[in-house]
């Protein structure tokens, strides 16, 4: 028994995704073909998937965003766990990735669901709150360039209601957040974010351990 998080060593990772992973096949489909690409370590992790639309379900979201779409994995997951009227605001930069999503979103009929933005995502978040659309999504996920995550979260709380969810990717950095050797510029600009959201009196935390560490910030009502 441990009252600290665990180390998980293949034999246990294995089993951990044998007893509780639940995958639908297009999304075993999308993280095959996925992990041919020379980008793929930018995918989450399917049982980091599996979390994220749990607490979409949960929550009851019907109108979420997503910042950083790659091929579509993420946005797949919580897509699939939206109710039929939901709606995702996707931003991405990337023609390329994203016509990957695109066929996979059709494939798994939820593409009407996804509003894809290809443009600097502070520009759609910027046109977001300039339209109107401020306090009225429920769920952002935030997986985009390391170095505007602070910009990112800054307007997604302002973009989410009272009691909406914040989920921050890559927050652990494969460890390189807790070596001071290590000062590149996106390690720093998460090092950074980590303490101010320590600090930040906005949010209720919690920095999950999950896949590359995945904090939640939950708005104040
Ligand atoms: N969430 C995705 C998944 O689960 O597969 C992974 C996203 S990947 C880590 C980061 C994505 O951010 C890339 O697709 C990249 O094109 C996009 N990106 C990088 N800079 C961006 C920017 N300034 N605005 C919008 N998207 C950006
Ligand atoms: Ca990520």
């Amino acid at each position: 028994m441990s009252n600290k998080t665990l180390n998980l060593d293949d034999r246990l990772y294995d089993y951990f995704l044998s007893t509780s992973l639940r995958e639908p096949e297009i999304l075993r489909q999308l993280r095959e073909e996925t992990a041919e690409h020379e980008m793929a370590v930018m995918q989450i992790a399917p049982e980091q998937g599996q979390f994220m639309a749990l607490l979409v379900q949960l929550m009851g979201a019907t109108k979420t965003l997503e910042i950083g779409v790659f091929t579509g994995y993420s946005s797949l997951c919580v897509a699939l766990a939206l109710p039929p009227n939901g709606q995702i605001v996707a931003c991405d930069i990337s023609q390329e990735y994203t016509t990957l999503a695109r066929r996979y979103w059709e494939a798994a009929g939820v593409a009407d669901k996804i509003d894809l933005r290809i443009a600097p995502a502070l520009e759609t978040l910027d046109q977001l709150l300039a339209n109107g659309q401020a306090e009225s999504f429920d769920f952002a996920f935030i997986d985009a360039d390391k170095g505007n995550y602070d910009g990112y979260y800054e307007r997604s709380l302002q973009l989410i209601r009272p009691g909406g969810l914040i989920a921050i990717d890559n927050v652990l950095w494969s460890g390189r957040v807790a070596d001071p050797n290590i000062q590149n510029g996106s390690t720093k600009a998460l090092r950074a974010l980590n303490e101010k959201l320590h600090e930040d009196e906005r949010i209720t935390l919690s920095m999950v351990p999950i896949a590359d560490g995945l904090t939640l910030a939950l708005k104040g009502k």
